[in-house]
């Protein structure tokens, strides 16, 4: 059982998810900055490569076991863009910009199609055993008008299927329930504590 896990990430809001979720298993959750372990580069093609590749990277250098995700927004007109490289879409990170370029390349597509999808992939790499992977996915549409103020990234214009409100105008909660990235975490749950969808 995982008694202490590094979380391969600088961002402080995926620090505390990770632990208020990992703390009932009683797991003592490490951020990559506190152990002053560098940001690795993700020079992977694929979700699955990147967070492989910082988990094994913070895992050798820790000596701890490491948990890294890798996530994004795949839109299926621009044959998967901008997938892996969604967070370096825009210059500076700017998500505002983002969703501006990103509709616009899709209407320059002239498609009825705006179909997307959201995927995230968790790898756990614990010191003398193999890597194991968790994914996640959710599938939906881009919208062109701005909705929500919710969440980051392309949430404001990304509906999820079945549902007639953007992520960015669901809780945190709501959201959790049906992302990819929670959808991911609850396979880990479900794999490494056994326990059912929290
Ligand atoms: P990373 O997984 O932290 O490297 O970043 C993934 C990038 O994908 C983010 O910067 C966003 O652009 C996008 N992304 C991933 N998950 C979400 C989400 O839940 N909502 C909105 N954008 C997301």
């Amino acid at each position: 059982m995982l008694k202490e896990l590094v979380i391969a990430s600088h961002n402080s809001g995926k620090i505390a998810e990770f632990e208020q979720i990992l703390k009932p298993f009683g797991v003592k959750v490490y951020s990559a900055l506190e152990l002053g372990l560098p940001d690795v580069e993700e020079t992977g093609v694929t979700f699955a490569e990147n967070a492989i590749i910082k988990a094994e990277a913070l895992s050798r250098i820790s000596g701890k076991a490491c948990l890294a995700d890798d996530s994004g927004l795949c839109v299926n007109v621009l044959g998967g863009r901008p997938g892996v490289f969604s967070a370096r879409y825009a210059p500076d990170r700017d998500f505002e910009r983002a969703m501006t370029m990103l509709i616009e390349e899709i209407r320059a597509v002239n498609t009825e199609d705006w179909s997307a999808f959201f995927a995230c992939v968790l790898a756990l790499k614990e010191p003398d055993k193999n890597v194991k992977l968790y994914e996640g996915r959710v599938d939906g549409k881009i919208i062109v008008d701005r909705k929500g103020s919710n969440g980051f990234g392309f949430d404001p214009i990304f509906v999820p299927n079945g549902f007639s409100k953007t992520f960015a105008e669901m809780t945190a909660e709501e959201k959790r329930k049906i992302s990819h990235r929670g959808r991911a975490v609850n396979v880990f749950l479900q794999e490494e504590f056994n326990v059912k969808n929290i």
